[in-house]
């Protein structure tokens, strides 16, 4: 009787511990499942024409086209155009006419890339008066 009782308590305890172990796994895989994707924090602030400003959340992709210092739907390479894209949490220029293109190579604006850029967080189409800065405080 007595040792029935042990070995009853000891599968007990076995199970349990079998039960803990799985709940455990679980936990780590349901973790793992919906763990959040990298958020890419930030927004490019674009602005442009008479003192016009648009926030573009850096998790956006999303092509914008401004003309003679307005918002157009489709670049069509007429009056001053700057054609801006973003893409997976960066920036660039990806079209322009403007006398020398300088917008065009000053490259990827992203938090990466800020440090090394000798624009900053920024890139500037002069001409044009595009301007486009990476905001990383989430605005
Ligand atoms: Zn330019």
């Amino acid at each position: 009787m007595e040792r029935n009782t042990a070995a009853a308590h000891r599968k007990r305890n076995l199970l349990l511990t079998g039960a803990a172990i799985l709940f455990a796994a679980l936990a780590v895989v349901l973790c793992l499942l919906f763990r959040p994707k990298p958020q890419i924090a930030g927004s490019f602030v674009i602005r442009y024409g008479d003192g016009r400003t648009l926030i573009v959340p850096a998790q956006e992709t999303r092509t914008v086209v401004i003309r003679d210092g307005q918002l157009a739907d489709v670049p069509t390479g007429e009056g001053d155009e700057n054609v801006i894209r973003i893409e997976h949490g960066e920036a660039w220029m990806e079209q322009a006419n403007c006398p020398h293109g300088a917008c065009m190579k000053q490259g990827r604006l992203n938090p990466d890339t800020v440090e090394q850029r000798p624009l900053g967080a920024w890139i500037i189409c002069a001409p044009h008066r595009v301007y486009i800065e990476l905001s990383e405080d989430g605005g």
